[in-house]
């Protein structure tokens, strides 16, 4: 049966993508390379869903309006679109395309980009778009956990009115990796950094963003953030969760112009205080040889080249007792678990293949511990791990509250670097 041609304005496709982003369409020479590094066409069942492919139908999309396939007038099919739809929301905008690709396409920046043109082309999956920004609206955090239990995670620590550094928490840390956030304020104290937390904090609008959402809600969540950051006198902003972290300082300045601070990462803060000898450890390691991941939105700066690569392993270097070795892939090169680019809301199982494939990986190393400093690499981990333990630890549910997921002698287990520099103070 012949394709069914269909009516479909490809107009957000030009307001989207940059026209840097629509010159690069044309620059694949189609070496594959990307074929090769992407972890989600390493898990899938075919070689259908690779970057390669994904540039390849884009391309011929936007050679459909104006240009030759356009003149001579043959029609949109609903099944490219479909197609280029349900490809990109199995990926993990995780950039490993991009480092590999010969001629320096940055696809990192690409997929979100084309996410936003297809939900206003009406493709995409639109529910759960929907749902998210519901529950965006009504409590500011992705899980539609209650705003009010945001800083229930403080417990005895009392946030300043003014400092020079603004520690952003961001969802995942005040909900559900509580120790990263509590490892980021000790870690802080202890080297008598000048830092506060915001008692108002929103989401940083990232999930949306992910998802391909392009509503006001994101700019509300934006605007918001910066209101209650600018009343804390801060210089400087610190995010911990990798997709804050660029979120902040990549797309912040999109929604809301220059910002008003300077925008780190909490490792950036820990190696100046490293550094500057403010911060000492005392307590050594006593365990078995420790790996570290490079989480994909640090390691590759969202295409931008400006990762957070050597302060973590700088950090757990100044810890007497940590003996610590590198996956295969690492730095610019890490596998990506399957956890950002909301993928584990678009394509759940793919997520867990991905996820399982990274702790054989891990498991291969012999490693006793594997460090993270990426919240959602701590929860795909763990929820694989979780699989053969007494407890099986559900998406949604809080970590960190207890260690009902780590009873059944899991062959590593995981920590946050900010927590494991904390305990070792
Ligand atoms: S961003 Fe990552 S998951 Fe997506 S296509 Fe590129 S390598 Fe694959
Ligand atoms: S690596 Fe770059 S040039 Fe090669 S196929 Fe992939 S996108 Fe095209």
């Amino acid at each position: 049966m012949e394709a069914q041609a269909v009516t479909v304005d490809l107009q957000p496709l030009f307001e989207e993508l940059t026209p840097l982003q629509l010159v690069e369409l044309d620059a694949c020479v189609h070496c594959g390379e990307c074929v090769k590094w992407c972890p989600a066409t390493a898990v899938e069942d075919d070689l259908k869903n690779t970057p390669m492919d994904k540039i390849a139908i884009l391309r011929n999309l936007v050679q459909r309006r104006h240009g030759p396939l356009g003149f001579l007038k043959r029609g949109l099919h609903d099944e490219d679109i479909q197609r280029l739809a349900e490809e990109v929301y199995r990926c993990t905008a995780c950039g490993r395309c991009g480092v590999v690709c010969p001629v320096g396409i940055n696809c990192q920046e690409l997929w979100p980009a084309v996410r936003g043109a297809l939900v206003k082309m009406g493709y995409g999956p639109l529910e759960k778009i929907r749902e998210t920004q519901g529950i965006m609206e009504r409590v500011h955090n992705p899980f539609d956990f209650p705003q009010s239990d945001r800083n229930r995670w403080f417990g005895d620590f009392r946030p300043k009115d003014r400092a020079e550094i603004v520690f952003f928490v961001g969802c995942e840390l005040a909900y559900r990796v509580t120790p990263m956030a509590e490892g980021a304020v000790k870690v802080f104290s202890a080297g008598g950094a000048d830092f506060t937390v915001s008692r108002d904090e929103w989401c940083c609008g990232y999930p949306l963003y992910a998802l391909g959402n392009r509503s006001d809600e994101i700019r509300l969540e934006i605007e918001h953030n910066i209101e209650a950051i600018k009343k804390l006198g801060a210089k400087r902003v610190a995010a911990s969760c990798p997709c804050c972290y660029g979120m902040l300082k990549n797309r912040w300045p999109d929604y809301a112009g220059e910002l008003p601070f300077e925008v780190v990462h909490v490792l950036n803060i820990a190696d100046e205080l490293l550094q500057s000898g403010k911060l000492r450890f005392t307590k050594p390691y006593a365990g078995g040889p420790i790996v570290y991941h490079d989480p994909c939105y640090l390691s590759r700066g969202w295409g931008a080249g400006e990762g957070v690569i050597e302060e973590p392993r700088r950090l757990l270097r100044a810890i007497e007792g940590v003996e610590l070795i590198e996956l295969p892939e690492n730095r610019r090169l890490s596998l990506c678990p399957g956890s950002g680019g909301g993928i584990r809301r678009a394509a759940p199982e793919l997520s867990e293949k991905m996820a399982a494939r990274f702790v054989e990986e891990v498991k291969k190393t012999g490693a006793e511990l594997l460090i993270t400093s990426c919240p959602a690499v701590y929860e795909r981990a763990n929820h694989i791990l979780s699989m053969t333990a007494e407890h099986k630890v559900e998406e949604g549910e809080p970590w960190g509250v207890d260690d009902r997921a780590i009873t059944a002698h899991p062959p590593f287990k995981v920590m946050d670097i900010m927590d494991f520099a904390a305990r070792h103070l």
